[in-house]
């Protein structure tokens, strides 16, 4: 029996609800919002749809209602408007996400703390502190999204099924991330190689304007409809089905680093192996040159967000 606590009911966590309870992802899933009548809203809306799939008990509650979950997912907060970069977030966020830690510190348990949150690095950085859990239990959706976007352009520019694309973004979850060309590869045959002799008319082989479509991809959305919550909800499943199945899967999550390239005390997106007791390594990648000199900038530029010392 899993059960999914899920802080925040808003756009994310309540489509975050309904994807779980789609993929038949846990047996019990509670909603809690400081709007009560958000959550209970959005609980009742989905627990209707209850006899359409597997068995699962969706409700509204409190934060004492966290006590016994497999995995706490936090989605409360402000989220991004029109032209707001996601580290204008960081403010209002990092007082939420203090608040939000605290008020569930007794009741973790042996729970994961799944956090989504925008900066997400920055806001994992403050779960961890906040709550004192190994850093194993706190992991921030990081660049899972971005991995998924990046997969998305590459398979329909190379006619390929996006399962088949191996590649990953790594950084920050945000405007300094990295896609990383150097190890991306379509069934084992390095990039290179497949566009050297793939026959396609491929008018958008241009690195850079793939790049720049995977990092303001949340831009566009939120300009043409407010929010992004519908991928990020299948990235979330995706991160908690490795969890609660012990699949040992490899997603770029952000993960405490530990001198990467001499880089340490901050929550950056690596590939990471994931299991029931959380992330279990971080696969150690070699970067080119190029990469790790963007990889560095992007630890620069969140270390600058987090307190000193
Ligand atoms: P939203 O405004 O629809 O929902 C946020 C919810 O949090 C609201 O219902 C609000 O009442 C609730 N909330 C605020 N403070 C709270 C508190 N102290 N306790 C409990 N609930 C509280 O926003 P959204 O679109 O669902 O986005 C939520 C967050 O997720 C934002 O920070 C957004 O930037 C982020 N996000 C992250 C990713 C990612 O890849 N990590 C993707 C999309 C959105």
């Amino acid at each position: 029996m899993s059960k999914i606590a899920i802080i925040g009911a808003g756009f994310v966590g309540s489509t975050t609800a309904y994807a779980c309870m789609l993929g038949g992802t846990a047996q019990e899933i509670v909603l809690i919002d400081k709007i009560k009548e958000k959550s209970r809203g959005e609980a009742m809306d989905l627990s209707h749809g209850a006899s359409f799939v597997r068995p699962v008990y969706i409700h509204a509650g409190e934060y004492e209602d966290c006590h016994g979950a497999d995995i706490i997912v936090i989605t409360a907060g402000a989220s991004q408007a029109p032209g707001q970069s996601r580290l204008d977030l960081v403010h209002t966020n990092r007082r939420i996400m203090e608040e939000v830690a605290a008020a569930i510190s007794p009741y973790i348990g042996e729970a994961i703390l799944l956090i989504v949150t925008n900066p997400v690095d920055i806001m994992a950085y403050t779960a961890w502190q906040a709550t004192g859990l190994p850093a194993a239990r706190v992991i921030g959706s990081g660049t899972v999204l971005d991995t998924s976007r990046f997969r998305h352009l590459l398979g329909e520019r190379c006619g390929i099924d996006p399962r088949n694309v191996h590649a990953y973004v790594i950084g920050e979850h945000g405007d300094s991330e990295i896609p990383l060309w150097s190890r991306t590869n379509i069934g084992g045959v390095p990039l290179a190689e497949f566009c050297q002799k793939c026959r396609r008319v491929c008018p958008a082989e241009n690195r850079e304007e793939i790049g720049r479509m995977v990092r303001d991809a949340a831009y566009t959305i939120i300009e043409g409809k407010g929010a992004t919550y519908y991928a990020i909800a299948l990235a979330l499943r995706r991160i908690m089905e490795s969890i609660l199945r012990d699949e040992y899967s490899v997603l770029t999550v952000s993960a405490l680093l530990e001198d990467f390239y001499g880089i340490s005390d901050l929550y950056l997106s690596l590939p990471c192996v994931l299991g029931r007791s959380g992330v279990k390594k971080i696969i150690p990648i070699t970067l080119t040159d190029e990469e790790k000199e963007q990889f560095i900038c992007s630890a620069t530029k969140i270390k600058s967000y987090l307190p000193a010392g």
